[in-house]
């Protein structure tokens, strides 16, 4: 399997998450997820971003520049909500996925205490 069928969630909320902040647009997302070590083509952005489009997340706008125009995305509401659902969930695996020895040491010695109360813990 190739690892970055592991990262298109990231690469999601990467987009989701700047697109919140101010208007995106392609190649803007291509470098700074380039920045984070994501390495997409267009031929792989673009379908994402028009797939967060036809979900309702982003809506596009066209504006001028010179002689060409470029679709400029901006989270909808609905993006919005999404967005911070998935921090939500974000949240919950990085402390699962970082949490210290010492943290899962305490979680296994409550359930431990409320399975029965056993003396030995086991780590
Ligand atoms: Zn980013």
């Amino acid at each position: 399997m190739d690892d970055r069928d592991l990262y298109s969630g990231f690469i999601r909320l990467h987009i989701l998450h700047h697109a919140d902040k101010r208007s995106i647009f392609g190649l803007g997302v291509m470098e700074e997820l380039a920045q984070h070590g994501y390495r997409l083509s267009a031929g792989t952005l673009y379908p994402i971003l028009h797939a967060l489009e036809a979900k309702g997340y982003l809506r596009a706008t066209e504006h001028r520049k010179g002689n060409h125009t470029r679709k400029m995305y901006r989270t909808t509401p609905e993006g919005r909500r999404a967005l911070a659902a998935a921090k939500a969930q974000v949240k919950e695996m990085f402390g699962e996925l970082f949490q210290s020895r010492a943290a899962r040491g305490h979680a296994s010695r409550m359930s431990v205490a409320q399975n029965g109360g056993l003396t030995q813990w086991h780590n």
